[in-house]
């Protein structure tokens, strides 16, 4: 198992070494994770990293960090997207394909990558597979989990996520040790602002429409893997790497 890196390139600064840094790895596991808000991509992104020594790279998570830096220190393309994050909004393809340009480093980063909530858009996956092509980095697969509606509005009420490190706990089914603080570094727990009943809606909505196509485009590029999202995280973690190792030899 790997120990945890900091994520300081993808969450603070494009220029930032990461801390430790992720073991090189002659075998980097580089995936997409797919599915809508609540299905446990992130909770699977972070047992999946410490497993495959890959790096979590979520787009939410980097914006909410950007969201405590002082105003002079972000890019345009950060300053522009926490504009829609609140509202529960998409920010722009041209947007997000900026902050993700800006973090390319990250792509061909010799861990590997675990994306989570980018692409959301087929022309951001076209975008990222042209970035791919021209870092000359291969996608292994995509992710693409499933879950009852009912269950899903479920987790997302329950979901609490730490303000620094960014891990993820339910108050039912994830607690932390301590009440309200985080198991991983002490720091305190909170409700994100979208994972409120009316910016639910507004993003199962957004889901609907901008990114359950993506797994039609995936499919026909010959990436895609289902996966169940129903049961505990550990029980989801064993069934993707059933998958993943259907797919090619984990060592
Ligand atoms: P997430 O944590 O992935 O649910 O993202 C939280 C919010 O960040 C989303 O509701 C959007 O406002 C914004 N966001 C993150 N990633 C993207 C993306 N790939 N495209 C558009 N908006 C995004």
């Amino acid at each position: 198992m790997s120990p945890r890196t900091d994520r300081a390139a993808w969450l603070h600064d494009p220029a930032a070494t990461c801390n430790p840094a992720p073991d090189s790895r002659t075998r980097p596991w580089r995936l997409v994770l797919l599915g809508p808000p609540g299905v446990g991509k992130g909770t699977q992104a972070e047992l999946l990293g410490e497993h495959l020594g890959a790096c979590h790279l979520s787009t939410g998570d980097a914006l909410r960090a950007a969201k405590c830096l002082p105003a002079d220190q972000r890019s345009a393309a950060l300053s522009d997207a926490l504009q829609y994050i609140s509202r529960g909004k998409l920010a722009p393809d041209s947007t997000v394909l900026a902050m993700v340009r800006e973090r390319s480093r990250c792509l061909s980063c010799q861990g590997g990558f675990l994306l989570d909530g980018f692409p959301r858009t087929v022309t951001q996956a076209e975008a990222l597979l042209g970035m791919l092509r021209d870092l000359g980095v291969t996608l292994d697969g995509v992710i693409d989990y499933h879950l009852r509606l009912d269950e899903i509005v479920t987790r997302l009420a329950g979901r609490r996520t730490c303000a620094s490190c960014k891990a993820v706990y339910h108050v039912a089914s994830r607690p932390p040790r301590v009440d309200g603080q985080c198991d991983q570094c002490g720091a305190a727990l909170s409700q994100r602002d979208d994972d409120r009943p009316e910016a639910i809606t507004v993003r199962m909505e957004a889901y609907a429409r901008s990114t359950a196509p993506l797994t039609g485009y995936f499919r026909d590029q010959g990436l895609l893997l289902t996966v169940s999202a129903d049961g505990s995280p550990d029980t989801i973690f064993q069934r993707t790497l059933q998958t993943l190792t259907s797919r090619q030899d984990l060592t």
